[in-house]
């Protein structure tokens, strides 16, 4: 059998998108000659389209035709119009909850459980939080010094991360929506892979005082150093060893034990998206979701302007009204939010998703939603809130990668799976990160960086289920320490871009 040329997905879909490049006058099927070259993961009109005519992939309208397009033509993201986004206000919920998921082949897995419960850990970590930018210099010096000489005395514990953000002070920090901030540092410092060993650096005049970072019954001088008490650097640099090592000795103590998938916490996000993302690695994504959801685990997958466009997809998945409810009030918040700053979801794609294939929001969205799978959605969380609920959880983020990926983290992910169609090197420190790319090529391109490569689905030379369950395997292995994934072993991670929809002073 010969590699299939094009994609099409839906019955009623007037374009395919190219599995390569497709030189012009190839025969694409019977009766459709490429009018010109059609770059690789790019559309082609599958039947002549009238100027204002319905462009279909997914079964959905990605927008309007602005002038007539030919069957066989390249169709690109200048030739079409964005339609108007789906109301919110009026979306039925619960019509498709499918309860009929793929059994997991292991429902268990090795993780740290915590005395307070809620999710497990993934690996074993000495965070330290610090309420302000200010104190990142120090912190960073004392970090390396507690590496090279604290953290071999402790072989059961994985790293120390210093929780370095640009939060803290010149913000407005009574400002309404101050609270998300605040919401993601609090709950970033008891990430379950910390073990709830707390320890705070502190400036001393910041607006982000100790109290807002951690509860009231947790401030002591065991677990919160301030600089500006301290005699001078060096004593600093003291105060923090000291600190860091007592810290790190009742690390040393967690062991890993075999643990429920319930005790599992998945966040799933891309970044970097083509056209393939859509057919190969987000609905894997999606699979591996169904199976940990189907075994107990909880997932969550985010980004708010990556699914505004099927959104009442997901409102159909939605068990309940108030889950609805919330759902709604998410996309009605950042419909706002994106409103003030004279912008729509329009602003999201890049000039890399477009080369990749991907004409507008509506097709990138529809490719995205891939990687939630077809769980119903117990839950919808605001950005950086932990869920109650095990199964598949809807966390409001943005879809930026580095702003995404520390909300997800203080929802308390103890690993993401992160999809790619273009590439990026893309890590966290406070948990691994597993990549997964949508095409061959990629891989070829980055092979010791992609960890499951989901190309071979566009070539006919695997199924969504057979990559789908080699991540499951993946994402299983990887949380149970018995393998790290690329990004792990490299120790690549970006900043901690903390969400701060209010305004900086
Ligand atoms: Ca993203």
């Amino acid at each position: 059998m010969s590699a299939p040329l094009y994609i099409k997905i839906k019955d009623q879909d007037n374009v395919a998108i190219a599995v390569n490049e497709i030189k012009a006058g190839t025969e694409v099927m019977e009766g459709i000659v490429a009018a010109q070259d059609i770059p690789q993961a790019h559309k082609i009109a599958l039947e002549d389209i009238p100027k204002g005519g319905a462009i279909i992939r997914y079964g959905v309208v990605l927008g309007y035709a602005i002038d007539d397009i030919k069957k066989g033509s390249w169709i690109n993201e200048h030739m079409l119009e964005l339609p108007m986004p789906p109301d919110v206000d009026n979306m039925e919920y619960g019509t498709n909850i499918v309860t009929d998921l793929p059994e997991p082949p292991v429902k268990t897995w090795e993780g740290y459980r915590n005395p307070w419960g809620g999710p497990a850990g993934t690996r074993n970590i000495l965070g330290i939080s610090t309420t302000v930018q200010c104190v990142t210099g120090v912190l960073n010096v004392a970090v390396e010094k507690m590496k090279k000489e604290l953290l071999p005395k402790y072989p059961n514990v994985d790293d120390i991360v210093p929780v370095n953000h640009p939060y803290g002070c010149g913000v407005a920090i009574n400002a309404p929506e101050a609270k998300v901030p605040i919401r993601i540092l609090r709950n970033l410092a008891k990430h379950p892979n910390f073990g709830g060993q707390l320890m705070v650096v502190s400036l001393g005049c910041e607006k982000l005082t100790v109290d807002m970072l951690i509860d009231e019954a947790d401030i002591s001088p065991e677990n919160v150093i301030v600089l500006q008490e301290e005699k001078g650097f060096d004593a600093m640099i003291d105060a923090l060893m000291e600190m860091a090592d007592k810290k790190l000795k009742i690390l040393n103590e967690r062991k890993r034990e075999t643990l429920p998938l319930s005790d599992l916490l998945v966040g799933m996000q891309c970044g970097g998206s083509d056209a393939f993302s859509g057919v190969t690695a987000n609905p894997s994504a999606g699979y591996a979701a169904d199976m940990l959801v189907k075994g107990g685990a909880t997932v969550m997958f985010s980004e708010v302007t990556e699914v505004r466009d099927g959104v009442y997809l997901l409102a159909h998945r939605c068990v309940s009204e108030e889950v609805e409810k919330k759902l709604a009030a998410e996309m009605k918040w950042y419909d706002n939010y994106l409103l003030n700053g004279q912008v729509d979801r329009s602003a999201n794609p890049t000039p890399g998703n477009k080369k990749g294939g991907l004409a507008n929001i509506v097709e990138k969205a529809m490719g995205s939603i891939a990687k939630s799978g077809t769980s119903p959605i117990v839950e919808v969380l605001s950005p950086g809130e932990k869920p109650t609920k095990h199964g598949l959880i809807y966390a409001a983020t943005p879809a930026s990668d580095i702003v995404c990926g520390p909300c997800q983290l203080a929802s308390g992910i103890g690993l993401q799976v992160f999809m790619t169609g273009r590439g990026t090197p893309y890590g966290l420190a406070i948990a691994p990160v597993i990549k997964v790319c949508s095409r061959n090529d990629m891989k070829e391109q980055w092979p010791d960086l992609i960890d499951v490569n989901a190309g071979p689905i566009a070539t006919g030379d695997a199924t969504i289920p057979e990559i789908g369950t080699q991540l499951f395997q993946e994402i299983i292995d990887v949380a149970s320490g018995r393998k790290q994934s690329f990004a792990e072993k490299y120790k690549l991670h970006n900043d901690l871009c903390i969400f701060n929809p209010a305004p900086i002073t």
